[in-house]
């Protein structure tokens, strides 16, 4: 009987497949290969006027040129499809529906300019500029009848008072305050919806188990815990990876050595000394091997060893790893 364990990777196809992805798709492969899981790709391509055909085609060849391979995927079909976010928006709708009539959700027909106000008026106070709450006690009935009049309207979570924990392989037990979460947008006024109600819709319908993504979206995670708990399911377990930085703890940058895994490739750096070197952002093999094969890496990766402070991509000990796989491949192969 095949595991239940299921992860994915959720790209935007806005552009190359920057080091950062390529690592977390290399830890959600590992993951699920070592545990006889599933690896769902998923394209987040929800931000319509940045997605392109072309970024597809390039995070799917690029993967498979890393070497990884996926059980589900826009290109391949599977029982959890379509894998494309922007096909499966019938279902976000419905969910929306849902979850205003429960009470979870509700319609604002704040306009951007009384918006822009409150943020100035904030900001002139010194306060963290949220939305104030204006839409939120409007009566479901008065609200139907001006949607229903042709009133444009954005849809808000509304967030509860109290506390939104999750459990965090990597850190571990995680707790926000309520009070500092935004009744933040689920679907935009142009009726796009956005990025925190749509990833736990498709994770939560595609029944992944564990959501394995970069440390920028840890704030994004309480919101996700709140809609699951609203929609009536358990939430993923998370596990966070630390950030892919630059010398001097900076974001990664062209001065690092490239961002993009096309600069590696490229350049003819060896396939292997990239995953190796992928491998070493946030995890180590026993803190003294540095060179190791995929086959070793999935043997022994652990959510629980991965580091919680940045991974600092050290360009010139990646010159020394390429190095070492240089050496050892035939003459033949190095002309
Ligand atoms: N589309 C998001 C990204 O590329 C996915 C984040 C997630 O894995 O939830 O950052």
């Amino acid at each position: 009987m095949s595991s239940p364990l299921r992860v994915r990777i959720a790209p935007s196809p806005t552009g190359a497949i920057h080091l950062g992805l390529a690592r977390t798709a290399l830890f959600n492969w590992a993951y699920a290969r070592g545990r006889k899981g599933q690896f769902v790709l998923r394209l987040e391509d929800t931000d319509r006027a940045r997605s392109t055909r072309e970024s597809e085609t390039a995070i799917i060849e690029g993967l498979r040129w890393l070497g990884l391979d996926w059980d589900e995927g826009p290109e391949l079909g599977g029982d959890y499809g379509p894998y494309r976010q922007s096909e499966r928006i019938d279902r976000h709708r419905e969910l929306m529906g849902s979850l205003m009539d429960t009470g979870h959700a509700y319609a604002c027909f704040c306009t951007s300019e009384r918006l822009s106000e409150v943020r100035e008026r904030q900001q002139a106070a010194n306060e963290t500029p949220r939305y104030d709450r204006c839409c939120r006690e409007i009566p479901i009935e008065e609200a139907q009848v001006r949607a229903a009049s042709g009133e444009a309207f954005a849809v808000r979570f509304k967030v509860p008072t109290g506390q939104t924990g999750f459990q965090d392989l990597v850190r571990k037990e995680v707790v926000f305050e309520n009070g500092e979460i935004d009744d933040w947008v689920m679907v935009r006024q142009s009726g796009d919806p956005t990025y925190n109600f749509v990833v736990a819709c498709d994770d939560a319908d595609m029944e992944i188990t564990h959501v394995l993504r970069g440390e920028e979206h840890l704030v994004n995670t309480p919101k996700q815990v709140l809609l699951y708990a609203a929609l009536g399911v358990s939430a993923p377990v998370f596990a966070h990876l630390p950030l892919l930085l630059g010398k001097g703890r900076k974001k990664l940058s062209k001065r690092d050595g490239g961002v993009s895994l096309s600069d590696y490739r490229d350049q003819g750096y060896p396939r292997e000394a990239i995953l190796n070197f992928l491998c070493m952002q946030g995890w180590a093999l026993d803190g003294e091997t540095d060179v190791f094969d995929l086959a070793t890496f999935v043997e022994h990766f652990d959510l629980e060893d991965v580091s919680r402070g940045g991974a600092i991509f050290d360009f010139d000990k990646f010159l020394w790893l390429a190095g070492e796989y240089l050496h050892k491949e035939t003459d033949e192969v190095l002309a």
